[in-house]
């Protein structure tokens, strides 16, 4: 018989699993997904915001006609705005750049009031999301940070409810649980009460992307949203948030952007589940970890979202094209002979000085770089976030000769606009279109990151 509920928050938590058979297919351990996308706010985050919710209650940190205030990447937020809808609380929500648009919209449905701020800035940054709201919060009367980075009300929800269902789901069976980590309070709570209740017998795996600082990446940026920890190079002190135990997770499984993405395609056109990038993250890690087992264990992998709040971003193909993580180009043919044939990627330091910026130069096709945020070491290449502007060998010469920049002035001043980006799997054709009348060149993107300059001559004026 189907549940009747006296509200919405009534019927937060209690998602089914859902045995992933044909990416499973032909793996000793069983792998199951538990759901979260079936939520009523469509996301893990219901759990976590309705157990600060109440704790904010019982604490008399939240009083009656009060104000909600949250930085977030759009679930906790959302689950926010579903709870100040039927509760009667002002909901204000400060919502990351790199955050889908659709998750915007939702809130704005659900009246909650969006403020969008960066993250890709240090954290110290005035205008970095984290502060943008903690002012707003201090700012406003009768205003509650909800603060799920920090909050235990967070990683309880999770040793309350997700662990213990996914124990009972799966009959104490559960041998490994694979979950993201974003505030860290899903894998924080479940992993506890998970090896709490087996004895110890549960190994937890956390599925990072690729050069997030969790699992040991130097904090560069990635395309998955949600999850991870991104480090910006001028950040002075890094802080990890009281939600996550580091030691949850018995070990990590380091994904890159591009198997997160084509992964969470999958999930829609393989398994009937339309779930998030963050799921297509988990997913993999869970493959992975499935494929070293044998028919004695048993996987959970959570999946936090759905799929429904993508559909701009992993769920369409010109997307995934635009930032080069489909080659497949409709007709015409991809970048990829252009490219082979530029040369390596030349990129300019946007912090160093002329006659630097210069001798780099000298190697770059068609005299032109992008200019990039400043990295010690880039084992994951340069990010498409990371380019601010561009570098031009005619700009740097012209100057010099005229005498208006010295050699050890700082390249600054003679930064052009940001070269349009193609990816790899877009046409010539979009690339021409994509230099307009004025940009130089364009930059090509292969997974996300810069792969090569592709100068105005070379593009043929077709
Ligand atoms: N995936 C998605 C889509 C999320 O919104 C979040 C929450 N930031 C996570 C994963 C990570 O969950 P947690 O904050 O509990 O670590």
């Amino acid at each position: 018989m189907t549940a009747v509920h006296e509200s919405v928050l009534d019927a937060i938590g209690g998602t089914p699993l859902f045995r992933l058979s044909r990416l499973g297919a032909g793996l000793a351990a069983p792998v199951y997904a538990k759901a979260e996308f079936l939520g009523i706010g469509g996301s893990v985050k219901d759990r976590a915001a309705l157990s600060m919710v109440l704790a904010a209650e019982r604490d008399g940190l939240l009083k009656p006609g009060g104000t909600i205030v949250e930085a977030t990447s759009g679930n906790t937020g959302i689950g926010l705005a579903i709870i100040g809808a039927q509760r009667g609380y002002r909901v204000i929500v400060g919502v990351g750049d790199k955050a889908s648009p659709e998750k915007s919209d939702i809130l704005r449905a659900y009246g909650a009031e969006v403020v969008l701020a960066p993250t890709v800035l240090p954290l110290e940054d005035p205008a970095h999301l984290f502060n943008v709201i903690r002012r707003l919060a201090e700012e406003i009367p009768g205003a509650w940070f909800a603060n799920q980075y920090d909050n235990p009300a967070n990683p309880d929800a999770h040793l309350r409810t997700t662990g213990p269902e996914i124990w009972e789901q799966t009959a104490g069976r559960v041998t490994h649980f694979v979950a993201g980590v974003g505030t860290g309070g899903t894998i924080t709570g479940t992993a506890e009460y998970l090896k709490e209740v087996s004895g110890g017998t549960v190994t937890v795996i956390g599925a990072d992307p690729e050069s997030s600082t969790y699992g040991g990446g130097d904090g560069s940026p990635y395309f998955v949203e949600s999850i991870g920890h991104f480090l910006h190079p001028a950040t002075v002190e890094d802080r990890q948030p009281e939600a996550y135990r580091t030691d949850a997770p018995d070990a990590f499984e380091r994904v890159p952007d591009r198997e997160s993405l084509l992964t969470a395609r999958r999930l829609a056109r393989e398994e009937g589940i339309l779930a998030g990038p963050s799921s297509g993250t988990a997913v993999a890690a869970a493959l992975r970890v499935a494929r070293r087992l044998g028919p004695d264990d048993l996987v959970v992998v959570l999946l936090p979202d759905s799929g429904r709040s993508y559909l701009s971003k992993v769920h369409s193909d010109a997307w995934m094209r635009q930032w080069g993580f489909l080659e497949e180009s409709e007709g015409a043919g991809g970048l990829r002979p252009l490219l082979d044939g530029a040369g390596p990627l030349v990129a300019v330091d946007a912090y160093t000085t002329v006659g630097e910026a210069a001798r780099a130069l000298r190697g770059a096709p068609g005299g032109i770089a992008p200019a990039v945020q400043p990295r010690t070491a880039r084992p994951y290449g340069v990010s498409a976030m990371e380019v601010v502007g561009s570098v031009s060998r005619e700009v740097l010469a012209a100057a010099l000769a005229d005498g208006t920049a010295e050699p050890d002035d700082p390249l600054g001043a003679l930064l052009g606009p940001a070269l349009p980006t193609v990816g790899v799997g877009q046409s010539a054709e979009e690339a021409r279109g994509a230099l307009g009348a004025g940009h130089p060149g364009v930059l090509v993107l292969v997974d996300g990151r810069a792969a090569g300059v592709l100068p105005r001559s070379s593009l043929g004026d077709g």
